[in-house]
């Protein structure tokens, strides 16, 4: 039993997403709208979260609510804000983020990236989500939420995490690999952090640790900021060229001019040799150019095409975050 001096606040903040989708029909699981359900009443329908909280309280604020399909970067400054704002606060023991799952790793990514590692690294960011609607015949919602606040009470919990399917992954290492199943995400090679087991942890290995890369006062830039950096994505493939990249290097009037290429290689970052002659030229230019993979697993390794950045092990959506942070921040 814990002691009235040791009992906290669990903040679950509220994006949208399918957990907040529902359906005219109860046995439509993917013709449903995401993102209509509050927060609050989510969490009203969770059986069980009376005893998983054990005397804990639970606060919901709804910051927006979006399908993670057209998540930005407007939500993305409201959620970091709102998460350091609760996570400073020393009655707070953890927050809960529900989310969509398209998305979920971009802002998972993002969260580790710019809130303060002493916050993270103290104290828990649990980002959940849902395959099926709320309205579903048999949600997955209520489930992963009450994993989630199970992880956020969890003795020695710490770091960006996202919980889903009994799952618990890294931000770093998690990653939307199913289109359908219930059981949706994977962290790869690296494995997960912990399964979630009738609100137990069956911890696999360490909780993810923060390192401080920016200044405190440049994150406070990115909060506010407006103008993102505009870094764009694209990939290798048989046939490939580099088409598309010279079109990018050409603004538009009304456009904003091109700062960062992450290019999702084949492999072990390899290049059409078409697509590589118009990443030089972009570089030359003044672009700068990420290479990271397309496949599911493993990293790139620096010895490949040295001429362009590797990424480090993340991915290409992950890659571009870090990559437009550091336009920022650097
Ligand atoms: N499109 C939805 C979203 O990302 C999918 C989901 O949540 O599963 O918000």
């Amino acid at each position: 039993m814990v002691s009235d001096q040791n009992l906290k606040k669990i903040v679950v903040l509220g994006t949208g997403g399918t957990i907040a989708g529902t359906s005219s029909d109860a046995s439509d699981n993917i013709g449903y709208t995401a993102a209509q359900v509050g927060v609050a009443q989510l969490l009203a329908e969770v059986p069980g979260l009376t005893g998983v909280l054990a005397g804990h309280t639970l606060l919901s604020e709804q910051v927006a609510q979006v399908d993670s399909k057209d998540m930005g970067f407007v939500v993305w400054q409201a959620l970091a804000q709102r998460v350091r704002h609760h996570l400073s606060n020393a009655d707070v023991a953890a927050v809960v983020v529900t989310h969509g799952t398209d998305t979920l790793e971009e802002t998972a990514f993002f969260l580790q990236s710019v809130l303060p590692a002493a916050l993270i690294n103290a104290k828990p960011v649990v980002l959940t989500a849902a395959m099926r609607p709320a309205s579903s015949l048999s949600p997955d919602g209520p489930q992963n939420l009450l994993d989630a606040v199970a992880v956020a009470l969890a003795t020695g919990a710490h770091g960006v995490v996202a919980v889903c399917s009994g799952t618990v992954h890294s931000a770093l290492d998690v990653q939307k690999s199913h289109t359908y199943r219930l059981d949706a995400f994977s962290s790869g090679d690296a494995g997960p952090v912990a399964y979630v087991e009738e609100g137990q942890l069956r911890l696999l290995r360490n909780w993810p640790i923060a390192h401080a890369e920016y200044l405190h006062e440049a994150i406070e830039k990115i909060l506010v900021t407006v103008d993102w950096p505009r870094v764009e994505i694209v990939m290798n493939y048989a046939g490939g060229s580099g088409a598309v990249v010279d079109a990018m290097l050409q603004t538009a009037p009304g456009t904003t001019a091109l700062r960062g290429v992450v290019v999702a290689a084949t492999g072990n970052g390899t290049l059409h040799v078409d697509l590589e002659a118009a990443l030089r030229r972009a570089q030359a230019q003044g672009v700068r150019v990420v290479r990271a993979s397309r496949c599911a697993n493993g990293r790139v390794l620096p010895t490949a095409v040295a001429e362009f950045a590797h990424s480090a092990g993340l991915s290409p959506v992950k890659a571009r975050i870090a990559l437009m942070l550091d336009l920022m921040l650097r």
